[in-house]
């Protein structure tokens, strides 16, 4: 596939250490594109659609957030804690928008699993199906979403 100069630049940008740690890419050798369409791939075979894993991500935060980084327990199968830092972190896709960097942290009692996310993850899932590339710090691999969150 032809890869026009835009998408070149929002791979050099989700490559760059600039914005997080490690970059949105990681070490992934992948292109941006592959890495969406497969993860797209992996959540229809999952059963769930980008949109229900953010919105389940949404809601598990929001029963954290007025918590202001102590844990608490939700649905009697969570334990849950959101916590904000400095700063906000800015999506490499060129719109408006940055994001607080609120960290969420969810462990799921029965199985002691546990996962994090940023705010920005969840505007990356719902808006752009992005789940960032393997070895990025914030790379959430869907079948773990969705094992953990529902
Ligand atoms: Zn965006």
């Amino acid at each position: 596939m032809k890869r026009s100069p835009s998408d070149l630049k929002l791979e050099q940008m989700l490559r760059s250490s600039k914005l997080v740690a490690g970059g949105f890419m990681g070490t992934d050798s992948r292109t941006v594109e592959e890495v969406i369409r497969e993860d797209a791939a992996e959540l229809e075979r999952l059963g769930k659609t980008a949109a229900q894993v953010a919105s389940r991500m949404r809601e598990l935060t929001l029963i954290a957030r007025p918590a202001l980084g102590n844990w608490v327990e939700a649905e009697n199968k969570y334990r849950i804690r959101s916590e904000e830092w400095k700063g906000s972190l800015i999506c490499p896709w060129p719109h408006v928008g940055r994001y607080e960097k609120r960290i969420t942290t969810c462990i799921r009692l029965e199985t002691n699993e546990k996962i994090d996310w940023s705010d920005l993850n969840i505007h990356l899932i719902e808006a752009h199906g992005f789940f960032e590339g393997r070895g990025a710090y914030f790379r959430l691999e869907p079948a773990d979403l969705v094992r953990i969150l529902f």
